[in-house]
């Protein structure tokens, strides 16, 4: 038996990470360093980062190629594992960017600003879409008012992206479902229904307006 940190300790590390990577769809520079499960706890932590000389996008412009000028370590709730809370764990770095100077940059795995992870937030908008977003807090192990800002930041973007000229006053809806079916939510000929619209920026495609 090949002792703890040999050769086949180490491969078998690299295949757990290299796993992890194809699952979160990590790219160069980034990388998964480290995968902690504790089966007491019930907790996965994956510890996430990247190569030296690394090019980064910058979050406010978007702007690509941006080198790193600092790093601050970040947490994200993470999509749960069966029974198990999941966190992704990074240094995220910083980037001097020619428009926006001092910018933090963008990461693939979550929006800037969202303490939560793109995954994440796709299970909450998909699940508010059948259910009540407290029932969905209790699924996923969120208080409701963390979720309502995930929820209301798509459908705003929803909003932004449709043409919604004459729209005054916007109703908060207990879940998508009522805002589609017309049961809440504004009232305009140029509105769409269409909440989950936003997802697309997850690449998925809505199957009621396929657009
Ligand atoms: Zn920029």
């Amino acid at each position: 038996m090949d002792r703890p940190g040999g050769a086949d300790e180490r491969e078998s590390l690299w295949e757990r990470t290299r796993l992890f990577e194809q699952a979160l769809g990590l790219e160069h520079p980034w990388y998964v360093e480290k995968a902690d499960f504790d089966p007491k706890t019930r907790k996965l932590d994956l510890h996430l980062n990247f190569e030296a000389g690394g090019l980064f996008e910058c979050g406010g412009c978007g702007g690509e190629g941006c080198k790193a000028y600092d790093t601050a370590r970040r947490r994200w709730p993470h999509l749960n594992f069966f029974q198990h809370e999941a966190f992704l764990h990074a240094p995220v770095p910083r980037v001097k960017c020619p428009s926006c100077g001092i910018r933090r940059a963008q990461v693939p795995w979550a929006r800037p600003r969202s303490g939560f992870t793109l995954l994440f937030e796709a299970l909450v908008v998909t699940m508010a879409a059948q259910m009540p977003v407290r029932a969905v807090g209790r699924i996923v192990g969120e208080h409701d008012t963390r979720l309502w800002r995930i929820v209301k930041r798509h459908m705003d973007e929803a909003r932004a992206a449709a043409d919604h000229g004459g729209v005054e006053a916007v109703g908060r809806a207990t879940t998508f479902a009522r805002i589609r079916s017309g049961a809440a939510g504004p009232r305009s000929a140029n509105w769409s229904p269409c909440m989950l619209r936003s997802t697309r920026s997850f690449g998925w495609r809505c199957r009621n307006c396929v657009t």
